[in-house]
């Protein structure tokens, strides 16, 4: 069984490599952006106050986020294994998802991998990023394009630059992932399930990496 939390900051190969994950491993990917996107998209109560956070680049309040993680847990598709992409990334995020795996779920954490990329490639790889707003594949116009420029590999479906992918927003993420998220790090690290990992590489030699960590 296992339960892997991805951290790194924006751009990083996060959502990538989950893909690949999910295709070894069987596991469930839960991305709390694309959670969120969700919810903006449906225009819920939840997506309207998260907005404002999300265009600026800050992080939507704990209460929110952890609110969103126990109804999507609460799912039973998660039983088979969770990636999760993009939370914790507060210090209270992850004793919340302590608490929710242990009490509701009987089960923990068996991975931590930190996906580690220096700042001036993830804003160039965060600007470059398109996806498929049907089936979520992720591209990037210089080191991953479609076959056919703009459109999905998969269904065609013309692809979506993320609104918070401008060079501005971006440079606050990454603030926000210096001071704040990175700081998980120090909460795992003495766990023994925490492993860095160069994301730095293409994205093939990235993953056979986490494939050793995996097992
Ligand atoms: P990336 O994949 O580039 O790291 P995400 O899709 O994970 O970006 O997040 C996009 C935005 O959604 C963040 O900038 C933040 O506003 C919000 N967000 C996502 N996950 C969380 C979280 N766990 N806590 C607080 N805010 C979050
Ligand atoms: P995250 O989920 O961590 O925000 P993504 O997986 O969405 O990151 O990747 C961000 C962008 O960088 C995407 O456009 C993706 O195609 C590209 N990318 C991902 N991994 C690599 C890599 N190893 N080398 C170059 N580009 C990459």
């Amino acid at each position: 069984m296992i339960n892997m939390i991805f951290l790194g900051p924006p751009g990083a190969g996060k959502g990538t490599q989950s893909a690949y994950i999910i295709r070894d491993y069987g596991l469930v990917q839960i991305s709390t952006g694309d959670l969120l996107r969700q919810a903006v998209k449906d225009q819920t109560p939840l997506g309207k106050e998260a907005k404002v956070y999300m265009d600026a680049g800050q992080l939507v309040p704990d209460s929110l986020i952890i609110g969103l993680m126990k109804d999507r847990l609460a799912s039973p598709d998660c039983a088979k294994g969770v990636i999760f992409d993009g939370f914790p990334r507060t210090i209270a995020q992850a004793e919340a998802l302590d608490a929710m795996l242990k009490n509701d779920l009987k089960t923990e954490i068996t991975q931590i991998i930190s996906l580690n990329v220096a700042d001036e490639l993830l804003v160039e790889r965060a600007v470059g990023r398109r996806s498929c707003p049907k089936d979520g594949k992720v591209y990037h116009i210089k080191y991953n394009p479609p076959k056919v420029g703009g459109v999905c590999d998969l269904c065609g479906t013309t692809l979506a630059h993320r609104d918070d992918d401008r060079e501005d927003t971006i440079k606050n993420r990454l603030k926000v992932y210096h001071e704040t998220t990175s700081l998980l790090k120090g909460y795992y690290g003495n766990s023994g399930k925490f492993t860095e990992v160069d994301g730095e590489g293409n994205p093939d030699d990235v993953y056979v990496k986490i494939k050793r960590i995996l097992g």
